[in-house]
């Protein structure tokens, strides 16, 4: 059933086994995986089902270092979104960011999970091994082609061997034709089902703890309308994105002072996102002519690739995770006779003649505590202190990413990919944007003094509080968390299934 706080009359009260706050991938999916499974879940989303500037006005942050990009009607790189939307973060609407994203799904690589020893803070404490069998069952029921095949097809092994003896690498993702949303795919099920309660308009303010403060028992959500909702469950999950998990977190300060989950004062740290840089063009070489159909971006849904330096060059040179995405731009007549005029041969594909490939540059950055994400002074509508964001870069950043270029420059040359043009802008963290990855802000860690949840994604601290979004991502070298997202979020389901005793039916 889907009802909003607003049509709830004298009812002030709701109580089902399981909470789940948020609706966008990672809560729309947790919440009906378990009431699929007979658990009474409530769903409390903050949104509606329009787009309401008033609500999504509850995301306004204060920047104190780098800003994120800003709404830009005119974005050339949001041009399927309503005007009003292109240069979003992140939205508050049911179905969360979901209603805008592009929809690439990728696995993070093997290696992404272990530490490296270059990069302080680096590494998770689950294998990829550990998420395996939730992304390939996800793949399964969500209809993506098979990743793992498509990436030992023949013509991408030999491209594979040929970037690998240049010090290349590449990965693939999976790019949907309509992009999942997630308040469309699961819509109808909310609405039908008997066991799962969807209440809209309903903020979640603060999370209420017993007596000894390590048991959730309550979530006070209220409304712009004035309305106020307590729910209570056994098991509480938030899935509001990484910033809004760790300001609930923060915010819940009645009864721990500093906020819950945080002993260590690591709720909010650590937060990074993907840097991106799009400026930049490749004018394609020999084996770019040659494989140009696998750098297709359409007719979509496709496998795509991208590339970055090898392994061994990045121990070798400490260097972070730094990806190239090449995108065709086709030859109009103009570029057409250009070419010819210069004896180049054309560089075709399945959709024409490219003239050019536009260029992405992608970056991790070190994970590192004063990247951060705190409660500032100023409050929202909804009496609820805003953040403020201080994303900032330490030197090793810096200068991973200047040796990158410098490198992939020379590679892309040497193996015949092309040859880059930056013009008078090329990729520096001063001019580049956030990618609307959040991370890091609840990261996942062995013990309390390194993170804000345990390997199951519980709050440290806590007996049945978990955090289901990439806040829990210790580091995100791979772009595009979305699929790990959704792993996470399938993994705590089962988790919560086959382990806790609470839910036992
Ligand atoms: C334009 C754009 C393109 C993107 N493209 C890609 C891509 O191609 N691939 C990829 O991997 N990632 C992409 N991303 C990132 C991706 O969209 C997010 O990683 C993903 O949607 C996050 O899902 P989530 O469920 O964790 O959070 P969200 O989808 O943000 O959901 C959080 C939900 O919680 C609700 N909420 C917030 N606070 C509260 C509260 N206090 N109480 C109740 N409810 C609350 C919000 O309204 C929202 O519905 C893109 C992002 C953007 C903006």
């Amino acid at each position: 059933m889907i009802t909003d706080i607003v049509e709830m009359g004298e009812q002030t009260k709701l109580q089902g086994q399981v909470v789940v706050l948020g609706s966008g991938i990672a809560g729309a999916e947790v919440a009906t995986y378990l009431a699929r499974h007979g658990r009474e879940v409530i769903l409390v989303e903050s949104g509606r089902e329009q787009f309401d500037p008033s609500i999504q006005a509850l995301n306004d942050v204060i920047f104190l270092g780098k800003r994120h990009r800003e709404l830009d009607p005119d974005s050339y790189y949001h041009r399927y979104l309503p005007p009003e939307l292109r240069g979003v973060s992140r939205v508050r609407q049911f179905g969360g960011t979901s209603n805008v994203w592009t929809g690439k799904w990728k696995y993070l690589q093997p290696l992404d999970f272990e530490g490296r020893p270059w990069v302080a803070n680096s590494g998770w404490p689950i294998h990829f091994a550990d998420l395996l069998e939730h992304y390939r069952s996800a793949a399964k029921d969500y209809g993506f082609g098979d990743l793992e095949a498509e990436a030992v097809r023949p013509e991408i092994m030999e491209l594979r061997a040929k970037l690998a003896a240049g010090g290349l690498k590449m990965s693939s993702f999976y790019w949907e034709q309509t992009p999942t949303r997630t308040a469309i795919r699961f819509g109808d099920e909310m609405r039908r089902s008997k066991n799962l309660h969807v209440v809209l308009g309903a903020t979640a303010t603060e999370l209420r703890l017993n007596d000894s403060c390590q048991r959730v028992t309550a979530v006070v959500c209220r409304s712009l309308e004035g309305r106020e909702l307590i729910v209570e469950g056994d098991v509480i999950i938030i899935a509001t994105g990484a910033f809004e998990a760790a300001r609930l977190l923060l915010a819940s300060n009645r009864q721990i002072p500093s906020g819950i989950g945080n002993a260590h004062d690591l709720v909010g740290r650590f937060y990074t996102d993907h840097p991106k840089h799009h400026t930049g063009t490749l004018q394609p070489g020999s084996l770019t002519r040659q494989y140009a159909h696998e750098l297709q971006y359409a007719p979509k849904p496709r496998f795509c690739i991208c590339f970055a330096l090898d392994d061994a060059t990045q121990r070798e040179q400490e260097l972070l995770e730094h990806v190239l995405y090449l995108k065709p731009i086709y030859e109009k007549s103009r570029d057409r006779l250009w070419r010819t005029l210069r004896f180049r041969p054309a560089c075709r594909d399945g959709n024409g003649s490219v003239a050019t490939y536009r260029v992405k540059f992608v970056t991790e950055q070190v994970p590192h505590q004063s990247s951060r994400i705190k409660l500032g002074t100023e409050c929202d509508p909804l009496g609820q202190r805003k953040l403020e964001v201080d994303w900032c870069f330490t030197d090793q950043d810096q200068r991973s990413m200047a040796k990158t270029l410098q490198l992939l420059t020379q590679r892309f040359a040497e193996v015949g990919l092309g040859t880059f043009d930056f013009g008078d802008d090329p990729p520096r963290l001063e001019t580049m944007t956030d990618a609307a990855h959040q991370m890091g802000t609840t990261r996942m860690a062995s013990r309390p003094e390194e993170g804000v949840v345990d390997t199951d994604c519980r709050v440290f601290g806590t007996d049945n509080l978990y955090v289901a979004s990439s806040a829990v991502f210790p580091t995100g070298p791979s772009y595009s968390p979305t699929f790990t997202i959704l792993a996470l979020a399938r993994r705590l389901g089962q988790h919560l299934l086959q382990t806790s005793k609470i839910l036992q039916i």
